[in-house]
């Protein structure tokens, strides 16, 4: 996490929204087949068959939207747009769900522990 996406993350204290739903822009000329979209958000992002983006222009619902904006990030040939929040708001988030889950296996710990 970079040092203002750190900060931003402080200041919101864990209080970040979830993920709204996005647009994404694809400039297929750009893609070189390597998949990493597809890899990242097989739901999202279907490739074609030559293993090409197969998507020009799309809505992505809230529940996909972060793994549409991770699997744009993972694109070597930056193909995808996502328009959409900014990216300190899905450093936030992934944060945030770092943070759920680091919380869920501390809950699952204490329980094994009183009751073994
Ligand atoms: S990751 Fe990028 S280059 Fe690779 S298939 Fe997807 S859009 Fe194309």
């Amino acid at each position: 996490m970079s040092t203002a996406a750190h900060q931003r993350w402080q200041q919101l204290d864990g209080a970040v929204d979830d993920a709204p739903d996005v647009l994404v822009h694809t400039h297929p000329a750009l893609c070189c087949g390597w998949g990493d979209c597809h890899r990242w958000a097989p739901d999202v992002y279907p490739l074609d068959e030559h293993g090409h983006i197969g998507v020009h222009r799309m809505h992505v619902p809230p529940e996909h939207a972060e793994d549409a904006y991770w699997a744009a990030r993972a694109c070597p040939e930056h193909t995808i747009t996502v328009i959409g929040p900014p990216e300190e708001f899905w450093m936030a988030l992934r944060a945030r769900r770092s943070a759920e889950r680091l919380e869920t296996h501390l809950a699952a710990r204490a329980q094994d522990a009183s009751t073994g």
